[in-house]
């Protein structure tokens, strides 16, 4: 399956996402924003975003969407509604605002075990998008339970000298950065370090989504001394991808917690094709077939491949599964 059209579309949608979540967080006053707790910004760009990406495939692509948003949040809220028109509009004129809201409720698949949808996260890390800092665009298609191609657009990751990047995978092809509005791109592949010792190792910045003291005791367990890379969003998965760290850790904080499918996929596309593995805590492969959840896993386990063993030994002396 070579689904160039499918990555050329992907890719296309969301480099325009990634334009309009950069329009809208350069008006975003950092300060003046978070001291009213007025998230409003994020929610522009997350539901704008999405209308853009999904108004695109619908276009080009006939496949169902598993996407974060639904308008029904949207509908209720006419003045918050007409932000994210205008929002979309300026880029994509030729969309009414019901096509805007119609595009954005494309979003409510089911996913499931048979058949092809996309799956997206607007704004991954919407945390790290109000503090300035890191947040993703994650679009993934799934077949038959199997990702089969990824495309993360990281907005605000720097790379080769430019702020920006966006990453694309297909299965059995490689996976490829380049700037946002670069044509040509190159290949990114995952360290080749074989000495946990020497490893360094990103999660969460948010101690609600990954236990930050779990992660300490494993890598106190497996002689890592670098301070750990707190990066906001799927960009964990780009920093495997790109050599910037060796491991992510994304450990429990309660045991009810489902990992969400748009949370993973595009990152798991593109960090495996770089080279690199995921597994949950206890080492199973992540099962995209069970709907918009991560149903059959716990937590999430990426390595650049050599120190996958050695970390789950030292996951499964910490943890309690
Ligand atoms: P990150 O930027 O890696 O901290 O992850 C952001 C994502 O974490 C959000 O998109 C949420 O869907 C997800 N999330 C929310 N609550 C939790 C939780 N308790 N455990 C793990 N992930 C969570
Ligand atoms: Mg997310």
């Amino acid at each position: 399956m070579t689904l160039s059209t499918e990555r050329q579309i992907a890719i296309a949608a969301v480099r325009e996402a990634c334009h309009l979540t950069r329009i809208v967080q350069s008006r975003l006053v950092a300060g003046a924003t978070l001291a009213k707790k007025d998230r409003s910004p994020v929610t522009v760009a997350d539901f704008g975003a999405q209308a853009l990406v999904s108004h695109r495939l619908a276009v080009a692509l006939d496949d169902p969407l598993v996407g974060e948003e639904d308008a029904a949040a949207l509908r209720a809220d006419p003045a918050m509604a007409e932000k994210v028109v205008s929002s979309v509009q300026a880029r994509e004129s030729s969309l009414s605002a019901a096509a805007v809201l119609d595009a954005i409720d494309r979003g409510t698949h089911a996913g499931g075990p048979s058949g092809r949808f996309w799956t997206l996260d607007p704004i991954d890390g919407t945390r790290g998008f109000l503090r300035m800092a890191q947040y993703a665009v994650a679009l993934a298609l799934i077949e038959d339970g199997q990702v089969q191609l990824g495309v993360l657009g990281c907005p605000a990751l720097d790379w080769n000298g430019q702020k920006g990047c966006i990453f694309a995978a297909v299965r059995g092809q490689g996976a490829f950065v380049r700037g946002i509005d670069d044509d040509a791109e190159t290949p990114v592949h995952v360290t080749d370090i074989t000495e946990a010792a020497q490893a360094r190792f990103c999660e969460s910045v948010e101690k609600a989504h990954s236990k930050h003291s779990d992660s300490a005791r494993i890598a106190e367990l497996l002689g890592i001394t670098q301070p750990p890379y707190r990066i906001d969003s799927q960009c964990k998965y780009a920093a495997v991808a790109l050599g910037d760290a060796s491991i992510y850790l994304r450990l429990p904080t309660r045991k009810d917690y489902v990992e969400r499918i748009w949370d993973h996929a595009a990152g798991v596309a593109v960090v495996t094709e770089a080279g690199g593995r995921v597994t949950d805590i206890r080492g199973n492969a992540l099962d995209f077939s069970q709907g918009r959840g991560l149903e059959r896993n716990k937590g999430v386990i990426t390595t650049n491949g050599h120190l996958h063993d050695a970390t789950l030994s030292a996951v499964g002396r910490v943890l309690d599964f």
